[in-house]
C-alpha cells in the first residue's frame, strides 16, 4: 500500500477520522463521488488495526436483527452481503461460505427461532438461505449437537475483515484521497463554517482544517464528540472479547458456524460461539470481560484504570448498571472465561457436549466492543450525532462489520441531504467503482 506521510497541505474539504471498516468504506464512497480534497487520519500506522480486524470474521446475515428495532443495521448487512461478495470475487480475497447453525439451547429460546424465520424474511433474506429445525431434525442433522431447535443460515460467510479494509484502502488511494497514518487526534472544534482538527504526527503538533468532519474513531469517536458538545448523555464501556483456539486434536468435523441463542439481551453479553475462520481454523469465542479501554488488549486490567473508568462523565448510567446484581453477576462470569478456557469450554458444550477442555489450544486475537449506555441502560443501535459541519458515528459495534459499505454510503447520504457537503463538488461521472450496484435510497 502506498501511502502519503508528508503533511503538506492543511486544509481539506473532508477529514475522515479513523481508518477502520467504517472510515475506509465512507473514504472509498466519497473518492468515487466527490471532487474534493479527502483526508484520512489514522493513529495507528496502517488501516485496521483495531475491532475492524480483531472480530469474528463473520458476514452476518441479518436473519437475527429485528427490522424495526434495528431497521438501519439489518439494510446495512443485507445490502452489503452482496458488495463484499463482488469484492472478495473480484480481488480473490478469502470469502469461506460456511453457513451459521444458532441453536435454541432452552424450551424458552426455541420462540427466538420463530422471530428469526419472520425477520429473515421482513429483512430481504430468500426463502432457500435458511431453514428452521426442531430437535429432532437438529438431532438427525447432526447427532453430536444438543438442543431444542435451531436455525440453518445457509449464506453466512467467513471473511478477514483486515483484508478487505485494506482492499478498499487500496482502491481509495488510487483515487486520490490522502491517508495519514501515525497521526493522533487530540481534540476538535467548530467554528463558523470551518472544523478545527489538532492532532500530533511524529511528536509534532499539527493543525487542520475541513469543511466537514466524519467522526468514526470507533473506541475515541464518544470522547471526541463529547468535545463538541455533542452526545452529552452517553457513556461508553469497553468489552474485551477473547477466543481461545481449538488444537489438532479436536477432530470433529464441524460444518457450521455453531451460535446459541443470546440469553441477555439488554447486556452485550453474547454466549460464546465455535467458529471456523476464513482459512479453515476453528475457535472458540467471544466472551466480553468489562475493561479500562478501546486498546486494553492485555490479559490484566488494573482495578484502578477501571474504576477511573467508571467516575468518567457521564457517570449516572454507568453507576446505574454496576448497582444491578444481574450486571455484575455477568462481568464477573465474562471474566472467567477470559482467564479459564475450561469455564468457556463448559459454556460451549451446551451446545456441543463433545468438546473437551483438553481440544481448546492458546488465546486467539482478542477484539474491544465499545457498547454506549445512556440512563436506560445498553444503547442496541448505532448512534449518529450531527454536528455544525461534521457527523459523528457513535455505537458501531456487530455487525458492523459486515453493513459497513452501505452504512457509509447511508452516512455520506445523510451529510450531503442536510446541505453539509458542497453539492458543486460532486464528481460529474460519479459511480460507486467496485461497488457498482451499491443503491443509495
Ligand atoms: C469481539 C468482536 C467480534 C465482532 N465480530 C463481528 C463479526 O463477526 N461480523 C461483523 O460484521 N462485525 C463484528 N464485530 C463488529 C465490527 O468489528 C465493528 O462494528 C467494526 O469493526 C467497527 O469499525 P469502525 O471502523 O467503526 O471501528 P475501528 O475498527 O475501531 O476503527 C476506528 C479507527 O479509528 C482510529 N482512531 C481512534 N481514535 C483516533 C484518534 N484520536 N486519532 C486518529 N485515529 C483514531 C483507530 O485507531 C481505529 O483504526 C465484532 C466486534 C467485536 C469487538
Amino acid at each position: 500500500m502506498s501511502v502519503g506521510f508528508q503533511l503538506i497541505e492543511k486544509k481539506f474539504d473532508v477529514v475522515i477520522i479513523g481508518a477502520g471498516i467504517l472510515g475506509v468504506c465512507i473514504g472509498y464512497l466519497l473518492s468515487r463521488t466527490f471532487e474534493g480534497k479527502i483526508l484520512v487520519l489514522e493513529r495507528e500506522s496502517a488501516p485496521a488495526v483495531h475491532t475492524s480486524s480483531r472480530n469474528t470474521g463473520v458476514i452476518h446475515r441479518p436473519f437475527y436483527i429485528d427490522p424495526d428495532k434495528k431497521k438501519l443495521s439489518a439494510e446495512s448487512a443485507q445490502k452489503s452481503y452482496f458488495l463484499w461478495l463482488e469484492l472478495a470475487r473480484k480481488f480473490g480475497l478469502p470469502w469461506n461460505p460456511v453457513g451459521t447453525l444458532e441453536i435454541a439451547t432452552t424450551e424458552e429460546d426455541v420462540k427466538a427461532l420463530d422471530r428469526y424465520e419472520k425477520w429473515a424474511t421482513s429483512n430481504g433474506m430468500k426463502p432457500d438461505e435458511f431453514a428452521i429445525m426442531d430437535d429432532l431434525d437438529l438431532r438427525n442433522y447432526d447427532d453430536r449437537l444438543n438442543g431444542y431447535g435451531a436455525i440453518l443460515s445457509k449464506t453466512d460467510a467467513s471473511v478477514s475483515f483486515g483484508n478487505f479494509t485494506r482492499k478498499i484502502m487500496d482502491l481509495a488511494l488510487e483515487e486520490g484521497i490522502q491517508f495519514i497514518p501515525d497521526f493522533t487526534v487530540k481534540r476538535i472544534d467548530e467554528d463558523g463554517s470551518t472544523v478545527n482538527i489538532a492532532g500530533v504526527l511524529g511528536g509534532e503538533s499539527i493543525q487542520i482544517t475541513a469543511d466537514f468532519l466524519f467522526n468514526v474513531a470507533g473506541g475515541e469517536s464518544l470522547r471526541l464528540a463529547h468535545q463538541l458538545g455533542l452526545a452529552r448523555k452517553y457513556a461508553v464501556l469497553h468489552f474485551r472479547g477473547d477466543y481461545w483456539t481449538l488444537g489438532d486434536s479436536f477432530k470433529i468435523a464441524i460444518r457450521h458456524n455453531l451460535y446459541s441463542v443470546p440469553r441477555h439481551k439488554k447486556f452485550p453479553f453474547l454466549d460464546p460461539h465455535l467458529i471456523i475462520r476464513h482459512d479453515g481454523s476453528m475457535e472458540i469465542g467471544p466472551n466480553a470481560a468489562l475493561v479500562s479501554g478501546p486498546y486494553a488488549y492485555g490479559k490484566h486490567v488494573s482495578g484502578l484504570s477501571l474504576a477511573g473508568k467508571i467516575f468518567e462523565r457521564p457517570v449516572y448510567p454507568k453507576f446505574k448498571l454496576i448497582s444491578n446484581p444481574e450486571f455484575i453477576s455477568l462481568v464477573r462470569s465474562e471474566w472467567k472465561s477470559s482467564h479459564s478456557k475450561e469455564h468457556m469450554a463448559t459454556r460451549v458444550r451446551q451446545f456441543l457436549p463433545s468438546l473437551e477442555d483438553t481440544h481448546l489450544g492458546g488465546r486467539g486475537i482478542s477484539g474491544i466492543r465499545n457498547s454506549l449506555v445512556d440512563n436506560n441502560g445498553f444503547v442496541a443501535e448505532a448512534v449518529i450525532e450531527k454536528g455544525q459541519n461534521s457527523i459523528h458515528i457513535l455505537n458501531y459495534n456487530s455487525p458492523g462489520a459486515t453493513g459497513a459499505p452501505a452504512f457509509a454510503a447511508y452516512v455520506i447520504k445523510l451529510a450531503s441531504s442536510s446541505g453539509f457537503m458542497n453539492l458543486d463538488k460532486r464528481k460529474a461521472d460519479s459511480d460507486h467503482g467496485v461497488w457498482a450496484g451499491l443503491s443509495v435510497d
